[in-house]
């Protein structure tokens, strides 16, 4: 099979550049860098290396402000065929809920799918709920957190690290996975398709009248979520200890100190 493989990427704000407005109770996203979200990186380079092996295509979609036509322009240059930015004001605020269900409608406008590859999480909220919430919404099983994912036939053969081993888990396509972060080197942009990109406007908007969602569908209104109350943490202190005495009883003390946290 040649797998019609979609990407949902997300562009993030630099997690160090954001603050909180207690005000609002909104993240503060002005005047912060935004970068692809790194776990979509690895993603969109799991989903690069399929379409060099089996052939097919990558389509890539995001939902966000016109901003993120860079950042799609720049994932075509690594070799996307195209891009579906999902834009529209009546989008802004949404949660995991109508962000999933807007990504949902994107894909199944497109015409056909065999795999949906996602990041594991955002940098920025990080809930790591709209994979699942895509699954869900399209219907079709899901495999998150993996590092390593192959096709075989109409089946998605998908690897999950747990700690010590690994478990190999397989699923009839079309299907969501999700991918974590640095589990591949991601290519670097051919810079002169990134430009073509840009020049011939290959990246497409679709708006939610497009998407055929209403306006209580997407977007804050059809958000589940509801932020009550903002509490800071209070900042850990760092404890210092001084160990005494000789080099080998240092060397012991300090073994001592650290074996607790040694796993077994
Ligand atoms: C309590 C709370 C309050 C929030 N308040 C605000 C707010 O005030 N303003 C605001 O702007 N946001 C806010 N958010 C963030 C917003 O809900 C999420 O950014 C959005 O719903 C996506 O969820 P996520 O970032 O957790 O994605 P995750 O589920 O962590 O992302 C996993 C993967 O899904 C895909 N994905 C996620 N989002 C997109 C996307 N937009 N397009 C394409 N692919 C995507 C990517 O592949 C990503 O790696 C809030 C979130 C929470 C939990």
């Amino acid at each position: 099979m040649t797998p019609r493989i979609v990407v949902s990427l997300k562009v993030v704000p630099k997690p160090e550049e954001v603050s909180l407005n207690p005000e609002t109770r909104t993240l503060d996203r002005a005047g912060a860098e935004n970068v692809l979200n790194p776990p979509d990186k690895n993603a969109l380079e799991v989903a690069l290396g399929l379409k060099d092996t089996h052939g097919g295509t990558v389509t890539l979609v995001s939902m966000g402000p016109p901003l993120f036509k860079d950042y799609l322009e720049l994932c075509l240059g690594m070799g996307a065929d195209q891009a579906i930015l999902l834009s529209d004001r009546l989008f802004a605020g949404a949660d995991t809920y109508p962000t999933s269900l807007t990504l949902a409608r994107a894909i199944q406008k497109l015409g056909g799918y065999d795999l949906v590859i996602c990041g594991e999480e955002s940098a920025d909220a990080s809930t790591g709920q709209v994979p699942p919430g895509l699954a869900e919404w399209l219907g079709v099983p899901q495999i998150t957190f993996v590092d390593e994912v192959r096709v075989q036939g109409d089946t998605v053969i998908a690897r999950r690290a747990l700690g010590s081993s690994y478990e190999v888990l397989e699923a009839e396509m079309p299907a969501v996975v999700s991918v974590v972060v640095g589990s591949n080197e991601p290519r670097f942009p051919d810079f002169d398709r990134v430009e073509a990109a840009a020049k011939s406007g290959w990246v497409k908007v679709w708006t939610a009248a497009e998407l055929g969602l209403r306006d209580d569908e997407v977007g804050l209104k059809g958000s589940y979520t509801i932020v009550h109350d903002l509490v800071e943490g209070e900042p850990v202190e760092r404890k210092r200890h001084f160990l005494q005495g000789s080099l080998e009883e240092k060397i012991r003390a300090l073994a001592e100190a650290l074996e607790p946290f040694l796993r077994p």
